[in-house]
């Protein structure tokens, strides 16, 4: 027997979806306003929904006059072509297709964003709710919803969603594939969120799921060392940072080339591990600068000086400077105090010849 909607919360609640749908549908028609004004929808052809009077919405890459549309129309649409795939029993392949007109947009492709993302990822939960749990449509829509929360900010509501998608693939059994992209998921709304231990322990079993399940080459094995380094240094374990860095960086460069984002990411992390560990040497800050040097101007060509990467390589580039003056100030201070020492025992000792031959 199903568990009664109050139990398991908004998420299950059939009945909150569609007011919550219609609250998405608003902020994302009032977001796109300016952008939308006296355009009509490439759907329906008209500027105001016949039936539910909403704004238009875009957000994806389409430019010029192309590309405007209703969220209720994208939704109509989306939910038709699925039908059909599931009625005709269409392969895999045509059903995939056909979900993606729940995210993306069908003339230029490429997601939708932010607000209009967050308001299909209602539509999107709102139609298939109803299912049993292990319908493969109700679970897509689950990870719809959740993408649509996250793209617009909506981080605790998102949180909800991840957490019971995780519970619920660990209770069907779903693929370890599936159930590793919820938990890189996770980590980073835990992080967003600012619970950092959480998203440490979340991204350290990404980690160690994609090393097992796709080897150390793979991007996305990169991409999630990448993030628990970014969770190791949150937390101030530069050890640990330097010890994971010290065996992804090789491979990022030799798999995709000093040039590739992630190598550039993952070898600031090292550099920056590498002078803020309490251990380093004066050796360390050297080289941690050296390298963030080298870094620097490599993102500034690839990336740009306006990218955050490029940018936060900067600060870093700087406080690792003034660490090194600093470190260098305080190994000169002894040798500076033995030079006093001895120009005072010079003065003494001048002193004292000057003294005998006065008496
Ligand atoms: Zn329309
Ligand atoms: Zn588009």
């Amino acid at each position: 027997m199903a568990a009664p909607a109050a139990v398991l919360g908004w998420l299950h609640d059939a009945d909150l979806a569609a007011p919550k749908y219609n609250e998405a549908v608003a902020v994302a028609a009032e977001k796109c306003a300016d952008d939308t004004k006296g355009q009509t929808c490439y759907i329906c052809t008209e500027a105001l929904h016949w039936k539910t009077k909403e704004g238009l919405v875009r957000m994806c890459s389409c430019r010029g006059t192309a590309g405007f549309v209703h969220v209720s129309c994208l939704a109509e649409q989306a939910k038709i072509l699925v039908a059909e795939a599931e009625e005709n029993n269409l392969d895999w392949k045509v059903r995939d297709a056909r979900w993606k007109r729940w995210y993306s947009c069908s003339l230029c492709e490429q997601r939708y964003q932010g607000v209009v993302q967050c308001a299909l990822g209602w539509a999107c939960w709102k139609t298939y709710v109803g299912r049993p749990e292990g319908n493969v449509a109700r679970s897509l829509a689950m990870t719809s919803l959740g993408n649509g929360l996250s793209a617009a900010e909506h981080n605790e509501d998102a949180l909800t969603v991840r957490e019971a998608e995780l519970a619920m693939k660990r209770r069907l059994g779903a693929s370890e594939a599936s159930i590793l992209v919820v938990q890189g998921n996770l980590g980073n709304l835990y992080d967003k969120l600012g619970r950092l231990e959480q998203a440490l322990q979340m991204r350290q079993d990404a980690y160690s799921g994609h090393l097992k399940l796709y080897g150390e080459e793979h991007e996305d094995t990169l991409r999630t060392a990448n993030n628990y380094a970014a969770s190791l240094y949150n937390l101030q374990s530069f050890e640990e940072a330097k010890l994971l860095l010290r065996r992804t960086v090789p491979v990022a460069r030799r798999v995709f080339g000093d040039d590739h984002r992630l190598t550039l990411s993952l070898g600031w992390m090292y550099a920056m591990a590498l002078y803020l560990d309490e251990g380093a040497t004066l050796d360390d800050t050297i080289e941690s600068v050296n390298t963030l040097e080298e870094l620097e101007r490599t993102a500034r060509r690839v990336l740009g000086g306006a990218h955050p990467l490029t940018t936060a390589m900067e600060d870093t580039l700087r406080n690792a400077r003034a660490a090194l003056r600093e470190e260098v100030r305080q190994e000169a201070r002894p040798r500076g105090a033995a030079i006093i020492y001895a120009a005072a025992a010079l003065a003494v000792a001048a002193v004292l010849v000057l003294r005998k031959k006065l008496t």
